[in-house]
């Protein structure tokens, strides 16, 4: 009798101590794996345009007599991937710049400062095609870090004319309730679906990379404003627009 009690609570001990190490290492085991896949993506990421680059420096090898005006194609093509790496570079750089904290310094403005980035904005629209509106609504002044936002709102507004079709409509909305700013940006582009509305703000997550590559992005637009945000004590969040597209909306205790 003894035997089989010793032996049946060093079992249950046995189990207990497997199951509870499980549980315990769970964060541990989801944070490497985190880890792992963000290495895995930007080496990922980086390989791509460096392989291009690779064969596109072979080839200009093989055709010694060839001129500059003739491959002038090819080389603008390299330098596009080389611009793409310095880009997807200097985002790495700063994401992880910031994980050990972003500074945030707070300035108060008032509603000049939306005003002159929305126009530029409208200036940026009307290249691109599109029709961008925008209304600014609060009185007095708030506490913001100027540049911070102004790198979200510039993410948000990138994205609306990227993943839209020409003669879009983008429109940003600035008001004050209470003691927050809520920030809206809209388009009518092409949706998010809600399974993606849950990734999007995950690093290197894109709803269709063959689509986002040729349109010269790396899925870490999203992840850098939501850091930034969060950094800034606000949250956002992203919702369909109706009838189509997409809605952001940040809120920011001011
Ligand atoms: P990217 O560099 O790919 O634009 P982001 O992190 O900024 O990276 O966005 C992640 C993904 O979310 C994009 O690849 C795109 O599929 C989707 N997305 C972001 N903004 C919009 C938008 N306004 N409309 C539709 N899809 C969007």
């Amino acid at each position: 009798i003894i035997l089989t009690t010793m032996v049946s609570f060093w079992l249950i001990s046995l189990v207990a101590s497997i199951y509870l190490s499980r549980w315990s290492l769970k964060p541990v085991l989801a944070a490497y794996e985190k880890e792992k896949n963000f290495v895995e993506n930007a080496s990922h990421e980086l390989r791509t345009p460096l392989t291009i680059l690779q064969n596109r420096l072979e080839l200009l090898f093989q055709k010694p007599t060839a001129t500059i005006i003739d491959e002038s194609e090819n080389i603008s093509q390299s330098l596009a991937e080389v611009r793409n790496m310095r880009m997807l570079t200097s985002n790495l750089l700063n994401l992880a710049k910031r994980d050990g904290g972003l500074k945030v310094e707070l300035t108060k403005v008032n509603q000049t400062y939306f005003e002159k980035i929305f126009e530029n904005y409208k200036l940026l629209a009307e290249n691109s095609n599109r029709a961008f509106t925008s209304t600014v609504n609060f009185k007095d002044q708030v506490r913001l870090d100027e540049s911070l936002i102004k790198q979200v709102l510039t993410i948000l507004f990138d994205n609306a004319v990227k993943y839209s079709d020409d003669g879009s409509q983008i429109a940003i909305q600035v008001e004050k309730t209470g003691q927050n700013l809520i920030i809206t940006t809209s388009d009518n582009g092409f949706g998010i679906s809600d399974a993606d509305k849950k990734k999007i703000f995950d690093r290197f997550y894109r709803v269709d990379k063959a689509r986002t590559r040729q349109k010269g992005g790396f899925g870490l637009g999203l992840a850098l404003a939501k850091q930034i945000i969060d950094a800034c004590g606000g949250r956002i969040d992203v919702q369909d627009n109706q009838p189509q597209g997409t809605k952001f909306i940040i809120k920011l205790r001011v």
